[in-house]
């Protein structure tokens, strides 16, 4: 939309009619502009070797987590933003110490493990017990405390490989869960079977939930060949026995920092186009695929917007979430400080899924705004993404928090397929990322942004759009 007027008449009282549903020629022009420049560019490939390079790992709340953010701050400057500021997010924080995981008997041998987040540290000297083995977190409920009391659980469920991803939510509640549903039952100890696809002989890291009034046990995960391993000693039918110590520690409160970057809309600046990321990563590898690569995504796609002769409508936002892998801290804190203006939020999209190439999208949008988004859909076809019937979207995970508020979103799934390779691993660095799929995940995300801003109707954050759920 080129005129101030006619786009406050458009929005104000003309939602749901025919003509308000259609873009602006012009702007669907300038969406297949920022398409081709995107693809021709290097997808913010820069910004992630940038990150991975002179940051590093950065786990929230350790001293390169405040590099990080720092780091952001100057890069979403030089970017060319108009305005860039931080917010903060506060956290209980965790650090590694060490973690040594080895079979004691019937035979002797170490495997590959790494501690799970906010687990605490074993006793001095480790903890030596039998192992019980169960299916996964549905068998850990059922099962009497006597069967698991004083021993090592062990969760051997493996997460299967999928394009969408959709192994890791079932599989992932071990890690999420075990160590504290273990604990009520008064085990020893947690581990699990890496949740990851990867059948190289290293660990899988990742959180477990952070809940000060439970009480969590030691827990490690192990590579995936460590856990066949470990089923096959199980089989053997005598005790095994099995020594872990894991040095960790728990801090009770840091602050850091979301980092928000804003290109300030020409007619409704009010208004925004929340584009996201997270900042922090895991301790291990370089956090390339997770989230550097979402970074360097949404950071390229608002650069593109940035290089164009006009302003966007409605404000964009790239924001940069602060420690979302220990459990969406940076998320919440957002949702907290907007619990009283989602309305001002057109859409939010965040990437946060490596750097595979995107090949679909669905939209949680009010019904009077869905041909809007057939239309934006038009315009990423022939990026390869195709529009899905699905009607809920959250945006990505840091979005999550803001679910509960009506937050408009978009979600564009990237092909997992090998993500979970790498996934909170040694292996997740800057060689794992194809700057050609970069390049087309940013041009999805600027052809997203652009015409979010543009777009003749509001996409209807907020409490209506809850209602429509529970229809
Ligand atoms: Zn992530």
């Amino acid at each position: 939309m080129k005129f101030p007027l006619i786009l406050s008449l458009l929005s104000c009282a003309m939602l749901g009619s025919v003509s308000a549903q259609e873009f602006d020629p012009a702007d669907l022009e300038t969406a297949r502009e920022l398409r081709a420049s995107a693809l021709a560019g290097n997808g913010g490939f820069d910004v992630v070797e940038d990150l991975t390079t002179r940051v590093g790992p950065r786990l929230a709340g350790s001293p390169a987590d405040a590099r990080a953010v720092a780091w952001a701050e100057a890069m979403l400057l030089e970017a060319g933003f108009d305005r860039v500021w931080l917010e903060p997010a506060t956290f209980p924080t965790w650090s590694r110490g060490h973690e040594r995981v080895a079979v004691v008997s019937p035979v002797e041998q170490d495997f590959q493990a790494l501690a799970i987040g906010y687990s605490p540290a074993t006793p001095a000297g480790g903890i030596e017990a039998e192992v019980v083995m169960l299916d996964d977190l549905a068998a850990l409920e059922a099962v009497e405390p006597e069967v698991v009391a004083g021993r090592i659980v062990f969760i051997r469920n493996r997460m299967e490989r999928a394009r969408d991803g959709s192994g890791y939510g079932p599989a992932v509640q071990a890690r999420a869960r075990g160590a504290l549903v273990a604990a009520d039952k008064g085990a020893a100890a947690v581990l699990i079977r890496s949740i990851g696809t990867s059948t190289n002989r290293f660990a899988h890291t990742g959180g477990m939930r952070f809940d000060t009034a439970q009480r969590r046990l030691p827990a490690a995960a192990i590579s995936n060949p460590d856990a066949d391993q470990l089923e096959r000693l199980m089989g053997l039918g005598e005790p095994v026995v099995i020594h872990m110590d894991i040095d960790a520690q728990i801090n009770e409160a840091y602050t850091s920092h979301n980092v928000i970057g804003q290109i300030d809309g020409a007619v409704l600046p009010e208004e925004i186009v929340a584009l996201g990321a997270h900042l922090d990563s895991w301790d291990v590898g370089t956090g390339a695929l997770d989230d550097g690569a979402g970074v360097g995504i949404v950071t390229e796609a608002a650069r593109q917007i940035m290089a164009l002769d006009e302003r966007p409508d409605r404000s964009i936002q790239v924001i940069l979430f602060a420690a979302e892998e220990i459990g969406l801290w940076g998320g919440r804190a957002w949702a907290q400080a907007r619990a009283e203006e989602i309305g001002r939020y057109q859409v939010a999209a965040e990437s946060d899924f490596g750097a595979g190439r995107i090949y679909a999208m669905a939209a949680k949008v009010q019904d009077s705004a869905r041909g809007v988004i057939e239309a934006m859909a038009a315009e990423l076809a022939p990026l390869g993404i195709e529009l899905t019937d699905r009607r809920q979207a959250v945006g990505g995970p840091d979005f999550i928090p803001a679910a509960p508020l009506g937050l408009a979103a978009i979600d564009l799934y990237q092909d997992g397929t090998t993500y979970f390779d790498y996934h909170h691993t040694e292996n997740d660095t800057l060689d794992k990322i194809d700057p050609e799929d970069m390049a087309q995940n940013a041009a999805a995300y600027a052809v997203l942004a652009w015409l979010s801003a543009q777009s003749p109707v509001s996409f209807g954050s907020g409490p209506a759009l809850l209602e429509r759920d529970e229809d």
